[in-house]
């Protein structure tokens, strides 16, 4: 009977043990690859430098207007400090086993032209020339209706006025944090299909009405980042290593997730339906951070997600394809 019972409080205790050991492991999904399989866009060009200090590679999807640029630099010694600037701007740069790593922009409104890459090391400097051309940004010249977001009334309720400005500390709080670099290999696409629905740095036209007069006013919109298709519910993967510094419903991004990648880089995600990270969180690249939604200003179920280097924001696609190592 004695020993009946002690197996019974043993059993009862394994379950509780097994049961408190559920709460604690978080489950983890990563995206099966880094790149949808109709993600055909998998060209990188590279500028190589080889000298008596240094090897140097940059690599970039294009070295054209709105591309991020990852680089590598061999010193041929020991060296414990590199420093890096692109059109005499300083770059973060990390120290890794290997040699020196870091990215930079070049900005969706840099003027085309030959920019320089600047190395120093010790008193040295070596400069590298790199070629910028133009990008040709889409412009669509149909005034959108984006609804209630259309309507000036609404969007000059006091309410909503509070509201936005919330929104604003929020998001400037999150960008204002600092880490070092915590990049650990490449980017992951966002999506697992891979369709635009709006490009990058495509110039809009909001409608902006008045209800009371009737008067139809007209805004010019950049766009910010990338629109990718999806339903509510589809995946949505982190693109790089990092900390989740926002995740929360604001007004116009609606449910959105900031991802802090150190050195100054960001990705942020857009009008999504669910969340599966929370602020402070740690994410790896690849993993599902929430579900494609139509939260905030949005006229239909997609992803907006943006990539944002030291304040300027590039292409977030320009990233996907680069050989980032740890
Ligand atoms: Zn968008």
């Amino acid at each position: 009977m004695v020993l009946r019972m002690r197996k019974r409080i043993y059993i009862l205790l394994c379950l509780l043990f097994l049961l408190s050991c559920g709460k604690d492991i978080t489950k983890v999904t990563i995206a099966k690859t880094p790149l949808p399989k109709n993600f055909t866009a998998t060209h990188v060009k590279v500028i190589s430098y080889s000298g008596d200090d240094i090897a140097c590679m940059l690599f970039a999807h294009r070295f054209s207007q709105g591309n991020i640029v990852y680089f590598e630099i061999v010193p041929a010694y020991n060296e414990e400090k590199i420093g890096a600037m692109f059109n005499e701007k300083v770059i973060p740069v990390t120290k890794r086993s290997w040699g020196f790593r870091g990215f930079f922009a070049i900005a969706p409104d840099e003027k085309p032209g030959t920019y320089t890459f600047t190395v120093t090391i010790g008193t040295k400097k070596i400069d590298i020339p790199v070629v910028v051309a133009k990008t040709a940004f889409p412009v669509s010249t149909i005034p959108m209706d984006l609804g209630k977001f259309s309507k000036k009334e609404y969007l000059k309720s006091p309410e909503v006025l509070e509201f936005v400005q919330q929104c604003t500390k929020k998001k400037q709080k999150a960008f204002a944090t600092h880490y070092n670099d915590l990049v650990r290999g490449r980017a992951f696409h966002p999506r697992n299909v891979h369709e635009v629905n709006s490009p990058f740095w495509a110039k809009r036209i909001y409608k902006l009405i008045d209800s009371a007069s009737g008067k139809i006013q007209t805004v010019e919109h950049i766009h910010r980042g990338i629109d990718l298709n999806g339903d509510t519910g589809d995946p949505v993967y982190a693109m790089l290593d990092g900390i989740v510094v926002l995740a929360e419903k604001l007004f116009y991004e609606g449910n959105m997730v900031i991802i802090n990648h150190g050195n100054g880089m960001f990705s942020y995600y857009m009008h999504m339906d669910k969340l599966y990270v929370a602020s402070g969180h740690t994410v790896v690249a690849g993993q599902l951070i929430g579900t494609v939604g139509s939260t905030g200003m949005s006229t239909g179920p997609h992803l907006h997600v943006s990539l944002v280097v030291n304040g300027v924001q590039v292409n977030p696609m320009s990233i996907v394809m680069l050989p980032v190592r740890e």
